[in-house]
């Protein structure tokens, strides 16, 4: 089963990407993790992408796209993925489907998880991440055991940069104008699924599922 997650900044898209992957069992790939990975190692790609992340800004193709497509032919990737946070442009949707057919292959779902623009800059600023391992969090709705302390780890969690709400708000500007056309690219495909993401984290799943399949 291979699944793209679309959605705004803060929708809750990779909370539920991580839970899809648990039941599914097969890979999440997140390319805002694989990033935050590489600046944590102190990379050169890393170094690259945090200066776009920072501003709120897409990190350009070039230091995206052959990530992903590698990402996918990985042998653990044969029964299906859940990508999320990419595709973010057209150009990169494209790239994807290129990359499937040439390996005989399509992505079977998108699953945008619909949220206003309103209730995104509300959550952003509720969100912690761990500085050590990026284990995400929700001041109201996903809280740490203890105040400010990672449950994984132990490590302190802060509001990460680009979940500032400067930042936040050239997010979704940069959502709307570059990830949104994506919705109607995979309407016309026939693969668009649409889930009610002010719901409760539980009931926007039980609807995934319902998609998916049990
Ligand atoms: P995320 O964790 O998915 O919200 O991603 C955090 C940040 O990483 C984004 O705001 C972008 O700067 C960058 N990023 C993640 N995925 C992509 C992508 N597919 N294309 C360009 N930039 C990306």
């Amino acid at each position: 089963m291979k699944i793209i997650m679309l959605g705004a900044p803060g929708a809750g898209k990779g909370t539920q990407a991580k839970q899809i992957a648990g039941k599914y069992q097969i890979p999440h790939i997140s390319t805002g993790d694989i990033f935050r990975a590489n600046i944590k190692e102190g990379t050169e790609l890393g170094m690259k992408a945090k200066t776009f992340m920072d501003q709120g800004a897409l990190v350009p193709d070039e230091l995206t796209v052959a990530l992903v497509v590698d990402r996918i032919q990985k042998d653990d990737c044969k029964n299906g993925f859940v990508l999320d946070g990419f595709p973010r442009t057209i150009p990169q949707a494209e790239v994807l489907d290129k990359t499937l057919a040439e390996m005989g292959e399509k992505m079977d779902y998108a699953i945008d998880v619909d949220v206003p623009d309103e209730n995104i800059v509300n959550r952003m600023g509720g969100r912690r991440a761990c500085v050590n391992c990026g284990a995400t969090y929700h001041i109201v709705n996903i809280p740490t055991k203890v105040e400010g302390i990672c449950d994984k780890c132990n490590s302190e969690t802060i509001l990460r940069d680009d979940d500032k709400p400067e930042t936040v708000q050239k997010r979704l500007s940069v959502y709307h104008e570059q990830t949104q056309p994506l919705i109607d690219y995979y309407k016309s495909q026939g693969i668009l699924k649409t889930v009610d993401g002010t719901r409760p984290m539980d009931d926007v799943f039980a609807a995934i599922v319902e998609i998916l399949g049990a």
